[in-house]
């Protein structure tokens, strides 16, 4: 039977609360003997890191996670820790992870449950049924090009530059994870990018063309200008599959899918880093969208699904169980389909549940799906 290594990192405020109903969840999979098992190690990281060790990630705590196959992140901050130096703030622990980790593929579903289609900002019809997976490039990009400064010029203006910079082989990993995910979903990559006025989207064309043809050619590859993509995520964003594009483009049509799901307390993510050459296995790390709620935090009133779903994707992206991932999918969709509701997605003639019982309410299905 295959073991996998899991380390827990909750962080701070809700993080703490929603990581516990994955932990449920764990030993739940653990408990069925057929199954692959879990080792589970726990550290701090944000905040609470900072309150032990004066840093918002250890040493250790990175060793850990080097070794781990699946971070599951919880979530940083608050404003107890907004006047500790910036080197230390709680979010430093997380941008070393990525960093140190490499984490340059970031995986953003945008899944639309049938039970929460009227809560979307567009139409049922829109929205019911959807599936799309954004592929955004998370270590490259204008966030990370240089020169990136704001200079004072001789005549006393400022001038401000940040600088948009990608590489081949960075656009060429990315791209490969986009067409191996597609493979396992619609068979279909769009590729967003703007060659009509930047030099780097002309090479992310080319290069992605280039994969197209000598890595996946089975797979349906379509270019799309980036602001034509945001304006057909909301005229029909059931036409895509999976959307890659690069970091900047990547943030802004991210959020844009994941409002038309619902609440920021159901959407999970991933952060893949290169496959080993030995192994084939891929860092990686998987968190909810979501910050630590401060308002919400230690009152058990946060929706769990988000984290939940994160550890979905775990299961399928980095323990080879996608049919357990599956199960979680529908585990969730059933208690849904229930009525049960946390305070961020409550409707009218719902029932209203806390965290814990959400959490309890998804493994409640998970067994009645195995028995
Ligand atoms: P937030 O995501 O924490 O909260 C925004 C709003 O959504 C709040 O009203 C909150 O109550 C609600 N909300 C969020 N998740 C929810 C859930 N699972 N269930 C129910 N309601 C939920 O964003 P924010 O308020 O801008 O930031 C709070 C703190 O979190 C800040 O310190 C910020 O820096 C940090 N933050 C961390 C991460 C991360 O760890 N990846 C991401 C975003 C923000």
């Amino acid at each position: 039977m295959t073991t996998h290594a899991l380390l827990l990192l909750p962080g701070d405020g809700i993080g703490i609360e929603t990581i516990a109903e994955v932990e449920r969840l764990i030993a739940f999979f653990n408990a069925r003997s057929n199954k692959g098992k879990f080792t589970v190690e726990r550290d701090v990281v944000g905040g609470t890191a900072y309150d032990a060790h004066g840093v918002a990630i250890t040493d250790a705590a990175m060793a850990k996670a080097q070794k781990a196959d699946a971070v599951m992140f919880g979530a940083v901050g608050g404003p107890k820790w907004d006047k500790v130096p910036y080197e230390h703030r709680p979010e430093a622990g997380l941008l070393r992870l990525r960093k140190d980790l490499d984490l340059f593929a970031n995986l953003r579903p945008a899944i639309c449950y049938p039970a929460l289609a009227d809560a979307s900002s567009l139409k049922r019809e829109l929205v019911e049924g959807l599936d799309i997976m954004i592929v955004r490039e998370l270590t490259g990009g204008v966030y990370f090009g240089e020169p990136k400064e704001i200079v004072t010029l001789e005549n006393g203006e400022r001038r401000a530059v940040d600088t948009q910079l990608y590489t081949s082989r960075e656009i060429e990993r990315i791209a490969k994870v986009a067409f191996d995910l597609a493979r396992k979903r619609g068979n279909k990559v769009h590729s967003a990018e703007k060659r009509n006025v930047m030099k780097t989207g002309v090479l992310w064309n080319q290069v992605v063309t280039e994969v197209h043809k000598s890595y996946a050619p089975d797979v349906k590859l379509e270019h799309i200008l980036a602001d034509n993509c945001a304006m057909q995520l909301i005229r029909n964003p059931k036409q895509f599959d999976v959307i890659v594009t690069d970091n900047l483009f990547g943030d802004v049509l991210s959020d844009e899918a994941a409002m038309m799901t619902g609440s920021l307390g159901m959407l999970p993510s991933a952060s893949l880093g290169a496959p080993d050459a030995k192994t084939g296995k891929r860092k990686a790390l998987y968190e909810p969208v979501h910050g630590s709620a401060p308002d919400i935090a230690g009152k058990g009133l946060a929706n769990p699904i988000a984290t939940i779903a994160s550890f979905g994707m775990a299961l399928r992206y980095s323990c080879d169980m996608g049919a357990e991932a599956d199960l979680i999918d529908k585990a969730i969709s059933s208690v849904l389909d229930k009525g049960l509701r946390t305070g961020d997605i409550m409707q009218p003639g719902m029932t209203q549940v806390g965290t814990t019982q959400m959490g309890r309410a998804i493994e409640a299905a998970l067994k009645a799906l195995t028995a």
